[in-house]
C-alpha cells in the first residue's frame, strides 16, 4: 500500500491509499479518483517537501520547549515561595485546611497534599483550596 497526498483542480489537498504507484496512475487516466471535498475528478499528485514541514516543526519544538522551560522555572519559584511562607501540613491537609476554615481564630497559610476526592469534599463545603502543579527540584 502507498499513501499519495493528492490535490484537485480547485486546490483541495487530501490522502488515499492505493496498492501501488501503477494502481493510482491507473485509476486517475480513467478519471477514477474523484477528490473528497468538490468531487472534481481532475486529481494531481500534491507535491511533498518534507523537509519544509520539518523545519516549521522544528520551529515550533523549539519555541515549546522554550515555553515549558520558563514554565517549569515559575513553577519552581512559586514552589519556593509556597514552602517559605506556607506550613506544610502533608497528608494531613484537608483536616488542618478544615481547622483554619472554621476555627476563624486561627489565620495559617498552610499547604500539603490532597487527593481529587479530597479536594472536591472541600470545594463542596465552601473551602477554596488551589491546586498547585509541583515542580520537581531535581529537574532543571
Ligand atoms: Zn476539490
Amino acid at each position: 500500500m502507498i499513501k499519495y497526498n493528492l490535490k484537485c483542480k480547485n486546490q483541495h489537498e487530501f490522502e488515499s491509499w492505493f496498492s501501488d504507484s501503477k494502481e493510482f496512475e491507473k485509476l486517475n487516466s480513467r478519471k477514477m479518483i474523484e477528490c473528497i471535498f468538490c468531487r472534481n475528478r481532475n486529481i494531481k499528485k500534491s507535491i511533498m517537501s518534507p523537509r519544509v514541514v520539518n523545519k516549521e516543526q522544528e520551529k515550533i519544538n523549539k519555541k515549546s520547549t522554550k515555553y515549558i522551560k520558563k514554565i517549569r522555572k515559575d513553577l519552581l519559584k512559586m514552589r519556593k515561595f509556597v514552602e517559605k511562607n506556607f506550613e506544610y501540613v502533608g497528608d494531613h491537609f484537608p483536616r488542618e485546611v478544615r481547622k483554619v476554615y472554621y476555627d476563624k481564630r486561627k489565620n495559617r497559610n498552610i499547604y500539603g497534599n490532597a487527593t481529587p476526592e479530597e479536594t472536591e469534599d472541600l470545594k463542596e463545603e465552601g473551602i477554596e483550596v488551589t491546586t498547585i502543579p509541583w515542580s520537581d527540584k531535581k529537574e532543571n
